[in-house]
């Protein structure tokens, strides 16, 4: 290591800087982001608009004299972009007087460099390769910027506001360390994660012994996280970072094996899932689970196809974990009709044809027979059925009823975003045929004009002209 890194506090002086053109107004947006209340600016072409708000150009002093010949007493660093030849020269006059100076891609006369940073606001990280390349800085802060919750300045800054307060009522240095652990790891961090802050304080301010709440079993937690249609690279960051953070995950059949890799190495794993026709866990005993992992100090991920409010019970897991006490949280996944939609590109909306979506279940034809299918005859609705295999011909039994065209297109997307997908399309009337051509599910039926934009149809379209011509050639 030869550049130690150092965090500069822009509150106690002006920094300046020299020289022109885009390369200046990048290092004044990053220095005005930075909060510094001061800038000196000389610019090397005489033009001083920074591009800024007007609040923001206020922060900006302009530097009259030349920068050889200016007063530099109490300038904290000195910066130099654009600035061509006077670079050099600055470089030389910020040494002579013992100022930190850095010049843009010129390390021989800079005694600073810029790292990569990662802002989240307190929390500030900074990637440096020596000046040897940037490009690695870069790609080192975009692993970071996935691993680092958005919120973690402010878990920083909620510390550091009862740091204070706490540390009256802890005289003791190790067990105040311990305290600010449990609320790192525990219940009242995750809660400022979630971007609750009202209630991590409300919590907070309820402990009424820190001393023992430092030294009692830790509290649990428990995370729903959407494990989306089943290809893992659809995990949203922070269903990732939760599983990679559990201790125990309870999963459904639905989740792909390919996600559940994803999950840290020693992390239990339980599956709750309950096939169709297999008799499985009933919701009330997962309810159970879930509290009671959670007692246990557990952090535990319960993990859903898709999305765990898309007909995944997450409502009832919610209401349960808020009756019972237990702290959670609730990650959106990716529901299999977006997989499936993005996968065979019917975009579920369209402008004029298609301005309305209903997802709707029909699990099995008794349910199906319950829908009441007069609501969804609208042309310009797009509708998505899950879990409707098996009711095919109930649904199209509806919908024809209902008055829908049986020209109607209809695709039936099979295990979307799995290796072995399937995409079948077809008109309405042919449903109960097409869902036996995917081999099974999990599938789900999309109904509606935007089918016909789809890729399968495109590419059934064109076999079929194909193959017309060829019949023309014979
Ligand atoms: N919560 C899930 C839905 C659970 S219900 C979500 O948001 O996606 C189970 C139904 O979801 C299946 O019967 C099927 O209709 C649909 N489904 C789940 N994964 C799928 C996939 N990869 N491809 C197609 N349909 C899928």
């Amino acid at each position: 290591m030869r550049y130690l890194p150092i965090f500069v506090d822009l509150q106690t002086g002006p920094i300046l800087l020299v020289g022109a053109g885009e390369l200046v107004r990048a290092k004044l947006r990053l220095l005005l982001s930075a909060g510094a209340p001061r800038i000196k600016w000389f610019a090397t072409d005489g033009d001083y608009d920074a591009g800024v708000d007007d609040q923001a150009a206020a922060r900006i002093e302009r530097l009259d004299t030349a920068p050889l010949e200016a007063d530099l007493s109490g300038v904290v660093a000195i910066l130099c972009a654009g600035a061509g030849a006077l670079g050099e020269a600055v470089s030389a006059r910020a040494r002579a007087v013992g100022i930190p100076v850095n010049v843009m891609d010129d390390l021989v006369h800079s005694t600073f460099i810029f790292p990569a940073i990662i802002d989240r606001g307190d929390v500030v990280v900074a990637v440096g390769t020596g000046g040897a390349s940037p490009v690695v800085a870069r790609r080192v802060r975009e692993k970071i910027e996935c691993i680092l919750p958005a919120r973690i300045g402010e878990l920083a800054n909620f510390i550091g506001r009862w740091r204070k307060p706490m540390q009256a009522r802890l005289p003791q240095m190790s067990m105040r360390r311990k305290f600010w652990e449990r609320i790192v790891d525990g219940p009242i961090g995750a809660l400022i994660l979630a971007g609750r802050a009202q209630e991590a304080d409300d919590q907070l301010a309820g402990i009424s012994d820190p001393a023992s709440y430092a030294s009692a079993e830790q509290d649990g937690f428990v995370t729903l996280v959407g494990a989306g249609p089943g290809d893992p690279d659809l995990l949203t960051i922070k269903a990732l970072r939760a599983l990679q953070d559990a201790d125990v995950i309870f999963h459904d059949d639905l989740v792909s094996p390919d996600v559940l890799d994803r999950a840290r190495r020693d992390a239990a794993r339980v599956p709750v899932g309950r096939r169709i026709g297999k008799p499985g866990i009933g919701q009330d005993e997962i309810n159970r689970l879930l509290i009671e992992a959670a007692r246990k100090g557990q952090r535990v991920v319960r993990l859903k196809g898709g999305d765990s409010f898309v007909f995944g019970r997450g409502g009832e897991e919610v209401a349960a974990l808020r009756d019972a006490g237990v702290a959670y949280a609730v990650v959106p996944g990716v529901t299999a009709a977006m997989g499936a939609a993005a996968e065979s590109e019917v975009p579920l909306t369209f402008r004029h044809q298609a301005t309305r979506i209903t997802f709707l279940t029909a699990h099995k034809a008794r349910h199906a027979e319950a829908v009441d299918w007069s609501v969804l005859t609208d042309v310009a609705m797009t509708i998505v059925v899950y879990m409707g295999l098996a009711a095919a011909a109930t649904i199209r039994d509806g919908l024809l009823k209902a008055g829908r065209s049986p020209q109607t297109p209809v695709g039936v997307v099979a295990r979307a975003t799995r290796p072995d997908a399937k995409a079948v399309v077809g008109v309405l009337e042919d449903l109960p045929d097409l869902v036996q051509q995917v081999d099974g599910g999990p599938a789900i039926l999309i109904i509606g004009n935007v089918v016909s934009h789809s890729l399968p149809w495109r590419e059934a379209a064109l076999a079929q002209y194909a193959s017309h011509l060829q019949a023309a050639a014979e």
